[in-house]
């Protein structure tokens, strides 16, 4: 099987995709892609929640007049989401877009020269991404499922190799986490380009992110993938989120904060669910690796709290404050958390 290290390495815009390079956060707009200055806004607010790339769906020629737009203002790469018409991947590219995804269930097969050569002349990459919900029937028995996902990359890598075209990434998401499991180790077996991982139509909130846990962080502790995007039926905000908790948790990325908090019980005398919400909000917007713990009780919130970088402890309608595991004072509850947030611009200013 081919790690994400053993992969091929190319550039993606500003960011690198392959061999032993961080792998790539991801999330795709859920706004009208003609729809520029809402675009703009959701762009900023990803780049400062710490994502990599983001994709937009071309859908008609509104969409494709806003593509220059949105390529020139982001300061990450951008991705193109074609279905049907080749003709807004070409437009795509002319955009100055930084990659295109297609999707070998309903790109015209007959029209991929002409877009290798736009590619070639724009140095843009590719990814070439199959779906369950777009194979049309798909089969339900797993080998079945693998034969049909294997086929559909390899026939459409074809002409690539023909062309000597190596900017390709893979995708072969399925809605069944496992079965997405068996796909991408067998797309693993048999490329180097690097993979993007995922599981399609996952649902949403914590039912889709544990769905797709289920089916990633086996693929992601085998070493393989390079790029992931979490597919929630929520915000791009919250898939950034969900994919740097993720990462965070499996060492794979660093610069990641991390909320320790208690599930609370008949012990707490304070607000832990308000208040750890609040932490959490802020940290989303770390991009630093520090951890905050947030504890009902005197049980075990002060180990934690002296654990982590910053720590309250509640008492009786108060918290405890400690800063590396030094108790720093005892506040009213509000009083705390503004004095947590104190200590996190400060951390967070510090280089
Ligand atoms: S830390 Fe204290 S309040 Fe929180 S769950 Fe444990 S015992 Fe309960």
């Amino acid at each position: 099987m081919i790690t994400r290290e053993h992969t091929k390495e190319f550039n993606i815009g500003n960011k690198k995709i392959g061999k032993n390079n961080p792998i790539l956060i991801q999330t795709m707009s859920d706004i009208k892609t003609s729809d520029v200055e809402n675009n703009i806004k959701l762009i900023d607010d990803c780049v400062k929640l710490g994502c990599d790339m983001i994709r937009f769906s071309v859908l008609d020629e509104e969409d494709c007049k806003a593509l220059k737009e949105i390529k020139q203002h982001s300061k990450i790469p951008v991705i193109a989401d074609i279905h049907f018409n080749y003709m807004f991947a070409i437009k795509a590219l002319e955009a100055n877009f930084d990659k295109i995804r297609i999707n070998p269930g309903n790109f015209s097969y007959r029209h991929l020269d002409e877009l290798i050569e736009k590619l070639i002349e724009k140095d843009s990459c590719v990814r070439i991404g199959v779906n369950s919900g777009s194979l049309g029937k798909y089969e339900q028995n797993n080998t079945e499922v693998a034969k049909q996902f294997f086929n559909a990359v390899d026939e459409m890598l074809l002409p690539f190799k023909k062309k000597n075209f190596e900017k390709i990434v893979i995708s072969c998401k399925h809605s069944n986490p496992n079965t997405t499991k068996l796909l991408y180790e067998l797309i693993a077996s048999h490329y180097d380009y690097p993979l993007h991982l995922g599981v399609t139509e996952s649902g949403y909130g914590i039912n889709g992110a544990i769905k797709t846990c289920v089916g990633l962080i086996p693929l992601l502790n085998e070493g393989l993938g390079n790029t992931i995007r979490i597919s929630l039926s929520d915000s791009p905000q919250d898939e950034i989120v969900a994919c740097k908790t993720l990462l965070g948790s499996l060492n794979l990325k660093k610069d990641i904060p991390t909320l320790i908090s208690c599930p609370t019980c008949g012990r707490t005398q304070v607000n832990v669910k308000k208040f750890a919400r609040l932490v959490e909000e802020k940290l989303k917007y770390v991009n630093k690796n520090i951890s905050v713990a947030v504890m009902g009780c005197p049980v075990n919130g002060p180990g934690e709290a002296k654990n982590a970088d910053i720590g309250i402890a509640g008492g009786k309608n108060t918290f405890t404050l400690f800063r590396k595991g030094k108790v720093i004072a005892t506040y009213e509850q509000e009083q705390a958390l503004k004095e947590v947030f104190k200590l996190l611009e400060h951390i967070e200013n510090e280089d």
